[in-house]
């Protein structure tokens, strides 16, 4: 196939990233853990950094969670929030 013959692919607006594709996977109560920790504010004591939650998150689920991907999920710049007026 050349590249000219490949379908157009466009990254879908709304799908969830691989952070709610792990928090999916979770039960309710770790649903409402890992809610907390990505709300928690700068210096509050629940806060845990992006690279821990991502660490959690991959070996609670087995589904792979990138430090990156945490932190846009955290300030919702990821493709969850596309196209979703920000609350
Ligand atoms: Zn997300």
């Amino acid at each position: 196939m050349s590249l000219k013959a490949r379908p157009k692919v466009t990254r879908g607006h709304g799908l969830p990233c691989s952070v709610a594709t792990a928090a999916a996977l979770l039960t309710a109560d770790d649903r409402a853990t890992l809610a907390a920790w990505l709300d928690a504010p700068l210096g509050h004591p629940e806060r845990r950094t992006d690279w821990q939650i991502a660490s959690d998150l991959t070996a609670e689920t087995g589904s792979r969670v990138s430090e990156q991907q945490t932190g846009k999920h955290r300030r919702q710049t990821c493709r969850c929030y596309q196209g979703v007026p920000k609350s």
